[in-house]
This record gives C-alpha cells, sequence and structure tokens, in this order.
C-alpha cells in the first residue's frame, strides 16, 4: 500500500501559516517514505465556498513549492456516495432527525452531571433530546428525511461495531492531541456519548456534514496517515467510529501543534496579517515561510 498524506482545506478564505505548516509537514512526510501528497477541496459549505479562495489555495500551494498527485478531489462533486452512506446508516436505524438549534441545546444542557463536559468538538454536547422522544419507534421502517439534520446515534453505533462485551474502538496517533495523548488511542461508547454526544451527519441545506465527508473521501483517496491540526483530535473519535460503520479502513493520525500569533492565539481564517498571499505579495520568500513555522 503506498503511503498517502492529504492537506483538505475549505475556500472559504485565505490560507495562513497554520495552514501552511500543516500542508507542509503532509508534503514533507510523504517525501521521505517515498509516497504521495494528495489535495482536496471541502466545499460541502456551498454557502461559504468561494472559486475565488479556492484559485488562491492553488496558487499559495504552488508558491509554497508543493506538488500533489492529481486529480484533485472536491467534496461537491461527491454528494451521491454521502447520500448513500447516510442511507445504509438509516436502515441500520443508528440515525434520527433533529431539528434543535443552539438554544434549546443550551437549555436542556443546562443541569450538567458534576465534572461532566459540557463541549465537545462540535460545541455543546448533545444531550439526546430528539432521540430520547423518538425512543421505541423504528425510524428506518421510514424514508429517510431530506430536508432535517440527521443525528448519529454514537452509544448505540458505538455498541453495533465494537461488540457488546468490551467494545472499544482505537486508533494510532503518531503525532500528539492537545493533552500529549499519542500511541494507541482507545475509547468506549459510553465515553463517545458523555465527551462527544450524537453528531450531526446530514446538516440542512448540506445533505451531510464535515465528519462524514472527511471518513468517506480520506477512504477513497486511500490516505494512509492523516495529517491535521490538533483542534481535530478529539473529532478523531467520530471518525473511527463511522469508518467501522462504514467498512472503511482506519488511516494513522498525525495530529500537530496548531501556528500561533505573538499572544498564543491560534490563527484564525479572518488572519489575514498572516495569510500566505500577503507574504506572497511582500516579496518574502518560501523559505522564510517555512522558517517562520520551524519547518
Ligand atoms: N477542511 C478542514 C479544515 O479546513 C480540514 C479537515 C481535516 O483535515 O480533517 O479545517
Ligand atoms: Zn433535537
Amino acid at each position: 500500500m503506498t503511503f498517502k498524506t492529504r492537506f483538505a482545506p475549505s475556500p472559504t478564505g485565505p490560507l495562513h501559516l497554520g495552514h501552511a505548516y500543516s500542508a507542509m509537514l503532509a508534503s514533507d512526510m510523504a517525501a521521505s517514505e517515498g509516497g504521495e501528497f494528495l489535495l482536496r477541496i471541502e466545499d460541502i459549505d456551498q454557502s461559504r465556498s468561494r472559486t475565488y479562495w479556492e484559485e488562491q489555495i492553488f496558487d499559495d500551494l504552488d508558491w509554497l513549492g508543493l506538488r500533489w498527485s492529481k486529480p484533485v478531489m472536491r467534496q461537491s462533486d461527491r454528494l451521491p456516495v454521502y447520500e448513500n452512506a447516510l442511507d445504509t446508516l438509516w436502515a441500520r436505524g443508528l440515525l434520527y432527525p433533529c431539528t434543535c438549534n443552539r438554544k434549546d441545546i443550551a437549555a436542556a444542557t443546562n443541569a450538567p452531571q458534576e465534572g461532566a463536559p459540557l463541549l465537545g468538538p462540535d460545541g455543546l454536547i448533545y444531550p439526546g433530546t430528539c432521540r430520547i422522544r423518538m425512543q421505541g419507534e423504528d425510524l428506518s421502517q421510514r424514508p429517510r428525511p431530506k430536508n432535517e439534520p440527521l443525528r448519529l446515534d454514537v452509544f448505540k453505533a458505538g455498541r453495533h461495531v465494537f461488540g457488546p462485551k468490551t467494545p472499544m474502538g482505537r486508533f494510532e496517533e503518531r503525532g500528539e492531541g492537545p493533552n500529549g495523548e499519542t500511541g494507541i488511542i482507545t475509547f468506549t461508547p459510553e465515553e463517545l456519548e458523555s465527551t462527544i454526544g450524537d453528531v450531526v451527519l446530514s446538516r440542512r441545506d448540506m445533505g451531510t456534514s464535515y465528519h462524514l465527508s472527511v471518513v468517506l473521501d480520506d477512504a477513497a483517496q486511500e490516505i494512509t496517515r492523516v495529517v491535521r491540526g490538533q483542534d481535530l483530535f478529539e473529532a478523531t473519535r467520530i471518525h473511527v467510529l463511522l469508518q467501522a460503520l462504514l467498512d472503511l479502513p482506519t488511516p494513522e493520525y498525525f495530529h500537530h501543534r496548531l501556528i500561533r500569533d505573538e499572544v498564543g492565539k491560534r490563527l484564525a481564517k479572518r488572519d489575514d496579517a498572516r495569510a500566505i498571499s500577503k507574504y506572497r505579495a511582500e516579496g518574502v520568500s518560501n523559505s522564510d515561510v517555512r522558517a517562520k513555522v520551524g519547518l
């Protein structure tokens, strides 16, 4: 199997130093393993994606000296693949419709158990309101709703795929999570429910979600090592669960440190000051950019 890494930006703003670090690190790893570096445009959020940003991504990466294998995958070309996976999960009774908004979730969450975390990778941990409301109904016998958000019952799904006795999901972390987590990482269905909650797999107006697409796309591109920022470490358990549910291989993961500004704040899309295009326009060289991020 060829060693493959990828860079998967969303064309919703300029690439900044943090993106450059991620892309160069993934490309360097592919080169040192004699493998391939791939690119994927994560444009499922059509309300925020722009061709302008996509073109600038190509220009920036090219200027950074990166070369990637063709073809470039584009998520907006893959909507039927996502639909198919949702049909599979729906037929197995693992999804349920939920129209709770942020306010509803906050209201339902206001009496947390002591010590229980409130926030998961997608924000407030969903307390399962709609799942509990629909308990006992066999939703899989109904057609899958197309215009309502669908959530994954993570506890049921975890039991389903990781076995009833000592159910455990696992993945190999080659880098480090935000608290130094590394090596073989394991987790139980109970932990999924209490620290992540039932995630949305199909968003309104999108027909999919980041979690569902990223898992299907990494598998389709045959990525063997996912290199990305530590901010996505927690979400990895959901990705591993989805891989098991959809019969997809689990790649190795390498979560890297985040590039921060002078006051220690992580860079955001709107951080134009550190946009690659800005360095490019100012005549900074790409090896200076490498040095700036410590590569
Ligand atoms: N598209 C995601 C982002 O821009 C990256 C997803 C990933 O690397 O898994 O943050
Ligand atoms: Zn709900």
